[in-house]
């Protein structure tokens, strides 16, 4: 596990929830993602590279929010898209559920 990462923010304190799925898909009234992930910048949820939408993905090519974290139960990892490193972090606060 590499954590070169530089978009940390430095308390690691996850942002709060905007909504509790995938934002784009429930504006277009599906909800037919497969994961979730959670921006860390702005804590918007955006749908997996498995799910129709790819909607985490779009919201990283659209904003420059680089860092996110799983948003599944029980998984802690976080990814970012910049460095394009996955990476734990012992003892980060536990991501909010929905
Ligand atoms: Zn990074
Ligand atoms: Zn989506
Ligand atoms: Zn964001």
């Amino acid at each position: 596990m590499s954590n070169d990462c530089s978009h940390l923010p430095p308390d690691l304190t996850p942002p709060p929830l905007t909504a509790s799925g995938c934002e784009a898909c429930l504006a277009a009234g599906k909800r037919d993602w497969v994961h979730l992930r959670f921006c860390q910048t702005c804590g918007r949820i955006g749908c997996c590279d498995n799910s129709p939408g790819k909607h985490a993905t779009a919201h990283y090519q659209q904003t420059g929010h680089a860092l996110i974290r799983s948003f599944e139960p029980g998984e802690e990892w976080f990814w970012c898209y910049a460095d394009e490193i996955a990476f734990e972090i012992a003892g980060a606060p536990q991501a909010p559920s929905y």
